[in-house]
């Protein structure tokens, strides 16, 4: 095992600190964890609270946790209370993950900026303290979908990401990784009630995303922005095959 130290004072082997992190937190049921070289910080849309530390956390590790199936299956025009509970309750579960994954990376003497998987700090803009999105696509756990949101091949959009910042040494966890996108595609086109979603990713209208997002907020009285519709439809190859062996049970 390699025990060279830099000058700082880490473990200089990215491979080995990812092992001993993935390790440590393979007790949470993680669907997905990879990690990212933030060499630029340009689309990572940066709040300016992060902004400040960026400088000295060129790393970070992103862990997903996936979302149910049977869950997303209750909205069918709108968010329903069901899934609001099993939101809430994944972004929970993920800031609990990253305190993990950010204790283990301070053990190894890295220091570490935990981001909150889900909280708005600027309503207007509609911006969080980064993109965790743009994190996962470095980290190789997908791409940017037509919907938006990350696209991971296994599971669709139905995994919620945490990012944690770090100085300890990780790997780029896009090397090796095939670029992939939505091909032919267009299953979350047809679902959004506002027409947000276009052919081309760069079209996204998130105005009109997000004042659907208000309005389903006020009339279903949800405390948070959600809605889920684009995540149903977005099941990746597990969420497919899973599909399809629910429908064969049921018309058995
Ligand atoms: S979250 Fe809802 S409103 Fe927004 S793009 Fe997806 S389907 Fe449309
Ligand atoms: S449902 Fe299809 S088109 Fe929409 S984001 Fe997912 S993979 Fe892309």
């Amino acid at each position: 095992m390699n025990k060279s130290r830099q000058d700082n004072g880490f473990p200089d082997d990215p491979a080995e600190n990812m092992r001993k992190i993935s390790s440590g937190v393979s007790h949470l049921g993680l669907a997905l964890l990879s990690s990212a070289v933030l060499d630029d910080t340009d689309d990572l849309d940066l709040h300016e609270s992060v902004r400040e530390e960026i400088d000295t956390l060129k790393y970070a590790v992103v862990a997903g946790i996936r979302l149910s199936g049977p869950v997303l299956r209750t909205v069918k025009t709108a968010p329903t209370l069901t899934y609001y509970y099993h939101y809430k309750t994944v972004n929970f579960a993920l800031d609990q993950a990253a305190l993990h994954i950010a204790g283990i990376c301070q053990q190894m003497g890295g220091r570490v900026f935990p981001v909150p998987a889900s909280q708005i700090l600027d309503w207007d803009r509609f911006k969080a303290h980064l993109s965790h999105r743009e994190i996962a696509c470095r980290a190789g756990i997908g791409w940017k979908g037509r919907n938006n949101l990350i696209v991971n091949p296994e599971y669709g959009s139905q995994v919620r990401y945490v990012t944690v910042l770090t100085d300890l040494p990780l790997p780029d966890g896009r090397e090796g990784v095939e670029s992939m996108d939505c091909g032919s595609c267009m299953r979350c086109i047809s679902v959004c009630p506002v027409g947000a979603i276009h052919e081309d990713p760069d079209d996204f209208e998130l105005d009109k995303c997000a004042a659907q997002l208000r309005r389903f907020a006020d009339i279903e009285q949800l405390n948070t922005l959600i809605c889920g519709l684009c995540v149903k439809v977005c099941e990746g190859r597990v969420g497919v095959l899973q599909s399809r062996e629910t429908k064969g049970e049921q018309s058995a």
